[in-house]
């Protein structure tokens, strides 16, 4: 296949915000795309008239430019196959279920929603699988066209062979289903006049040259029907990759009882999002080795479609904080900066530094920083406005006033200039060890009895303060 025929979408339903399974299908058709030199289309499924809202189209988009995905055809990159939003193209749809109607493929059904209740109830008490009986099936064309002007609703169904259906699946082989498991003749068209989604879909691919569909397991069924509408509407049906699910730490479906499982929810966290595309990549592939940190272009590199994974995948956001740890450490300057701002911005109004001094004490402790609450904290100890002082474990030592006095000395001699000299200059003074030494220190310096290697804290300490506490200590 050329390349320029390699077309793959993302195809988000805008009634709530983006799950981080549904993000899971967006990153991996885009590193497929990006792998194999394909078209990706982004298209916004907004047929369900009561869930869909143009906030929740607008949050969808944002999270995905978040993520890092660009579509190269879809709402604001019109292509050739737009509009790339199913509600503005009703019209091709209708097209597409005239043929079908005149074909009688399709038919009008006038059954009433109680009337459909009532069967379903009977099928159920009967211990039968719930289905359509199949009423409206063989009305005369002509006359429901009567009924359809004089205004009565009704809606648009598929008519249902008894048949296998068969299609490959690059993750699964060949999948094998009997029209039966459908449920009856499936409704193409509701009586608000919109399609629904496996009508849309087909009709959608088809025209959009869609080659290449990844996405979740639970879509499996509605292939099978999509199959069908593809025979009958003369598309190339696509090659199929459908991907194991994503379940929680239960191996349950993944849900709010969870944790965060939106896109949403991490970036308010500010994770970073490479953190994320990163790790959801390998929530549906393997790179068949160990690696688990990869750029988004090492992902690329390493990415096929034959290491898709065959079984469920399990979220684990212990994982997603290590990977964004490492992340974290490997982050240029800037990305470090900017994301310990965005997370401390209330902290740093408190600080008693310009903005250039924080960041010249952020890039000294950047050692010792593995998540920008820790920068947080660390700050608010530099700067002695942590919450709470914890001088008092220690004041008791017997040589915790000598310790002091030969601190305040140094740092009024030499500044922050060298804590071994400090720690040196300390024992020589005072025989001061072990515990007692490093617990004195610590809290003179930080006002804290437990911390970060003081080491790499020191040269960051605000002087003037520093001196000011340990003036005090000694003073008391
Ligand atoms: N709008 C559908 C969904 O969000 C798309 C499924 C598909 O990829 O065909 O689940």
């Amino acid at each position: 296949m050329d390349q320029k025929d390699i077309r793959v979408r993302f195809a988000p339903s805008p009634t709530g915000t983006l799950h981080v399974g549904n993000a899971r299908t967006a990153v991996l058709n885009y590193v497929f795309a990006k792998k194999y030199g394909a078209t990706f289309v982004l298209r916004i499924e907004d047929t369900d008239r009561e869930r869909s809202t143009d906030e929740s189209t607008t949050g969808i988009l944002d999270d995905l430019r978040w993520l890092g995905i660009q579509w190269d055809e879809g709402p604001g990159a019109e292509g050739n196959y737009g509009p790339y939003e199913q509600s503005a193209r009703l019209d091709i749809y209708q097209k597409y279920l005239n043929q079908l109607i005149e074909e009688h493929i399709v038919y009008p059904c006038f059954c009433s929603a109680e009337e459909l209740d009532r069967v379903r109830t009977k099928q159920k008490e009967n211990k039968e699988r719930p289905r359509y009986p199949g009423t409206c099936r063989n009305l005369d064309l002509e006359a429901a066209k009567k009924r359809i002007d004089a205004g009565e609703p009704y809606v648009l169904r598929y008519k249902i062979r008894q048949e296998e259906i068969t299609f490959e699946d690059g993750v699964r082989g060949t999948v094998t289903m009997p029209t039966e498991m459908f449920g009856g003749d499936f409704v193409v068209q509701k009586s608000d006049g919109f399609p629904t989604y496996n009508f849309a879909v087909v009709v959608d691919d088809g025209l959009m040259k869609i080659s290449h569909v990844l996405r979740g397991e639970d879509h499996l069924a509605n292939t099978g029907k999509q199959v069908l509408l593809y025979r009958d509407l003369d598309f190339k049906t696509p090659k199929y990759f459908h991907m194991s699910m994503i379940l929680g730490s239960d191996r349950s479906k993944l849900s709010k009882r969870h944790g965060s499982t939106t896109v949403r929810e991490f970036k308010d966290k500010h994770l970073l999002p490479e953190s994320l595309f990163n790790y959801l990549c390998l929530l549906g592939w393997n790179p068949g080795d160990d690696r688990e940190i990869f750029s988004t272009e090492d992902l690329i590199e390493a990415f096929s479609v034959e290491r898709l994974n065959k079984s469920a995948a399990i979220f684990d956001p212990e994982k997603l904080r290590w990977i964004n740890e490492k992340k974290f450490a490997e982050a240029s300057e800037e990305t470090f900066l900017e994301t310990v701002h965005a997370v401390a911005q209330n902290e740093f109004e408190k600080l008693p530094w310009t903005k250039s001094e924080v960041h010249e004490k952020l890039l000294l402790l950047r050692p010792l920083i593995k998540t920008p609450e820790q920068a947080k904290e660390f700050l608010l100890i530099l700067s002695r406005e942590a919450e709470s002082d914890e001088s008092g474990a220690v004041t008791e030592f017997e040589k915790f006033l000598p310790i002091a006095n030969v601190v305040l000395q140094y740092l009024r001699d030499h500044g922050l200039s060298d804590f071994d000299a400090l720690k040196k200059s300390v024992q020589e003074q005072t025989a001061a060890k072990g515990k007692e030494l490093f617990q004195s220190l610590r809290v003179l310096l930080t006002g804290q009895v437990h911390g970060p290697d003081l080491g790499v804290l020191f040269p960051a300490l605000d002087l003037p303060k520093t001196i000011q506490k340990i003036t005090q200590y000694v003073e008391k």
